[in-house]
């Protein structure tokens, strides 16, 4: 019988080449027709036989082209108009926007092959690309997503690539960045003030300039990043001296899989992790035979090492010609300001940075920075969630809220979220807000995800601390303010990613969080659903002189732990033998602040306790980027894996709140350091106390409860350690444990809580 029928097909569905696989799949079988693009995503009518239409559908559901994501697909009958052929038609602007703008993805093979064969006309030409391959997300200035609405409109196609861009069969048929050396954008080396520099070829003297020792800003997808030989000690020195960054690691990038594991242990799944299309920085343990090939300042102190794979042409054609097989690259900016993406900022910027610049004149319209993951405890996992992966959305519980939502994350590692329809976009990584460039990233952000997503947001949501630009900022903008506390939201996060209402138990360790109390938090056992929490135990509340400022000296807060765990007297002998960096006149204003309770705000922070451990380990007494003590106490731990000692402490009962013992841990630890046990072993041992206390937290909330699902979150559980020690024991003690696997359990995941917790308060009043 023959039938016609509408097929409306929603999710990552533009640019990723779904029209040309319609069409051929509808000439396959048999079917006429017509496909087109409109602002909800692709819209297709078929006719033919009953069996033919069916198995139409079907493939669009299971077997979509690679770099799809068909998240909603709607079919509906309609009268046959007997039609003698399948076509693409233009796209219409009609429709609410409903698309989403695919993530950008590395170079795909067909276009790797092609870049490397000398008789293929984009031999050598470093911005090609396809359907399957390229920049999306940087470029879109708008949608529907073609070319006129991004950065590549400013590039007339030649005849050739215009050819190819209409030919239904052709690989780049509707490939919106095609071009070829004829018409596409120019590479190009210039001095640091944007001047030419007289060459033959840019990428060989970019080459020449590595390999003699130089450092460069290389523009790449989502921005800058400034480059340097891996194996030359003196120009590694030489960048951590320029971008004023004394130890924090930097990224590398390994020519291949074979040479990245050389420089680190990767398993099967890391190294999948590593060559997928989204090539995040993989965070792995360094190998233990690494040799010259990456200088110790790359990562110094530290067990562990970031790895990623050239993603665009420029990245291969760069390896293609150059001896080292390993290059630094870390984000082209100062400290912790987001990346800098356009020409002119970058010269700026990175001016004084980098001795040269290969630069390209096709804009880049929102800046990302490389996505960082790992795999812990089973699964790959966020540490920053950006390139490759902003802005696919998370899809809520269900549509919970017919009113849409704009959540603006906390403070540091800032990220947006807005939602439309039941599903979640959260922006790229904006850096730390409170940089002026990072705000302004903010900004932009927000403005694009509500142009993108065609979005008037009916409330906002933030943080409850009253001084976070992001709340100031949401409390300006004359919209229904949902405030939800910081520990609340991150386990939020992991329900919204469960597609979770609740109740679990909240397990939220970070740095620091405004409490409902007005107290900073930081190690928070909560009784949560969606809608609301409970708190119901802690690590045990500390004194912490100078607030804030405690988080910048990890040695401060050990004395201050020496003191909870000793009394006053004793603690000032132990400090003058385990806390040689802390002078004793340091010491005594520390005490007169606790005696007298000045600026002595008290907290339950787990990351101060990892401070103190780190500071009490001889390990690291001030840190100078952020978690630096925390990073350098697990790569210690990730050495002594085979470690399973611990320190006992006993939980306690205080106000209704259970109270771990942060103190009596630290006890064990300074009673191992007066024995002799190396800093390691006690490294490991205080993961695997904390891990184990925080078990038996949850295992008196369950007796108390009777709930047996415990959620984990906030940046502490960045620490793959940590992680897989309290999923393995609650996993034998009976608990389902939740676990972030698609946002970061640290703030760059914190919007998504405050946005699902938004939705639910606001469905239910
Ligand atoms: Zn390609
Ligand atoms: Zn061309």
């Amino acid at each position: 019988m023959i039938r016609r029928a509408r097929v409306e097909v929603q999710g990552v569905v533009q640019g990723v080449g779904f029209r040309p696989f319609v069409y051929g799949l509808a000439n396959r079988l048999g079917l006429v027709g017509h496909v087109f693009n409109d602002a909800a995503g692709v819209s297709i009518e078929v006719e033919g036989e009953d069996s033919s239409i069916e198995a139409f559908v079907h493939a669009l559901r299971d077997i979509p082209p690679p770099m799809a994501r068909v998240q909603a697909l709607r079919s509906v009958d309609m009268e046959p108009v007997g039609e003698t052929r399948f076509s693409i038609v233009e796209s219409t602007t009609r429709g609410t926007a409903r698309v989403v703008v695919s993530p950008d993805l590395a170079v795909c093979p067909d276009c790797l092959a092609e870049l490397q064969d000398p008789k293929n006309r984009r031999h050598g030409h470093a911005f090609i690309n396809c359907t399957n391959c390229g920049p999306r997300y940087t470029i879109i200035e708008n949608v529907p997503y073609d070319r006129a609405r991004t950065t590549m409109a400013e590039f007339d196609m030649c005849p050739q690539c215009g050819a190819e861009y209409a030919d239904p069969g052709n690989r780049r048929f509707h490939a919106e960045a095609t071009c070829c050396p004829e018409c596409g954008p120019r590479l190009d080396i210039t001095d640091p003030h944007g001047r030419s520099i007289a060459c033959d070829d840019p990428m060989r003297e970019a080459v020449r300039r590595l390999e003699a020792g130089q450092i460069l800003a290389i523009k790449g997808i989502g921005g800058f990043h400034l480059a340097c030989d891996a194996s030359n000690k003196r120009a590694v020195q030489e960048l951590r001296r320029r971008k004023r960054r004394d130890l924090k690691p930097f990224a590398v990038m390994t020519v291949s899989l074979a040479e990245a594991m050389r420089v680190g242990v990767i398993a099967a799944e890391t190294g999948r992790l590593l060559e997928s299309p989204e090539r995040p920085i993989v965070l792995v343990r360094k190998h233990p035979r690494l040799g010259e090939q990456v200088a110790g300042e790359v990562a110094p102190r530290n067990a562990r090492i970031g790895i990623m794979l050239p993603y665009t042409p420029i990245h291969h054609m760069l390896f293609a010609d150059s001896t080292p097989r390993v290059l630094v690259m870390t984000s082209g900016n100062a400290s912790d300001e987001s990346i800098a993406h356009e020409n002119d900022d970058a010269y700026k910027r990175l001016g004084e940075l980098a001795d040269a610049f290969l630069i390209h004149d096709r804009r880049i319209r929102t800046r990302t920075d490389d996505s960082v993951m790992q795999v812990a405890a089973g699964a790959p996992r966020y540490l920053r969630r950006s390139r490759g992966h902003a802005p696919f959305p998370v899809t809520l519980n269900r549509d919970t809220s017919a009113q849409e939502i704009l959540a603006v994350g906390a403070e540091l590692n800032g990220a947006a979220c807005l939602t439309r329809a039941g599903q979640a976009y959260i922006s790229h990584h904006l850096g730390d807000l409170d940089h002026l460039a990072a705000w302004e990233a903010f900004h932009q952000a927000v403005e694009t995800l509500c142009r993108m997503l065609d979005v008037i947001p009916a409330a906002v949501a933030c943080d409850l601390h009253p001084a976070y630009a992001t709340t100031r900022h949401a409390r300006g903008l004359s919209l229904p303010v949902v405030a939800v506390q910081h520990h609340h939201a991150h386990i939020a996060s992991v329900l919204a990613e469960a597609g979770r209402d609740g109740p679990v138990i909240g397990v939220s360790f970070d740095g620091y969080g405004w409490g409902d109390d007005g107290n900073a938090w930081g190690g928070e056992f909560l009784v949560c659903d969606l809608a609301d929490y409970r708190r119901v135990g802690c690590i045990a509340p500390v004194p912490l002189p100078g607030g804030d400022a405690a988080a910048k000296r990890p040695a401060r807060t050990g004395y201050v732990m020496l003191r909870e765990a000793f009394g006053a007297e004793e603690a000032a002998l132990l400090a003058a033998r385990l806390l040689p960096g802390l002078a004793a006149e340091e010491r005594r204003v520390i005490d007169d602040m606790i005696k007298k309770g000045v600026n002595c705000p008290s907290s339950t922070s787990a990351g101060r306790l990892f401070d103190a451990a780190a500071a009490l380990c001889g390990l690291c007494d001030a840190n100078l980027y952020h978690a630096q003590a925390p990073m350098e106490l697990e790569g210690a731990a990730w050495t002594q894996e085979n470690e399973h000692g611990y320190y006992a402490a006993e939980l306690s009962e205080r106000g209704g709140l259970i109270h771990l013992p942060g103190a009596e841990i630290i006890r064990g630890i300074v009673n191992d350091r007066l024995t002799g046990v190396p800093a390691a072993v006690c490294a490991a041992r205080f993961h695997n106390s904390l891990a184990r206390s925080a078990v038996e937290t949850c295992i008196a909330i369950r007796n108390n409860t009777g709930l047996s699902t415990v959620a984990l979150s906030g940046g502490v559980f960045a620490n793959a350690w940590l992680l897989e020690q309290m999923n393995g024991m609650l996993e034998e003690r009976g608990f389902e444990v939740l676990t972030n696997t698609v946002v970061p359990p640290g703030d760059g995941g914190i919007s998504l809580g405050q946005a699902a917790v938004a939705a639910r308060r606001l469905s239910c009043a």
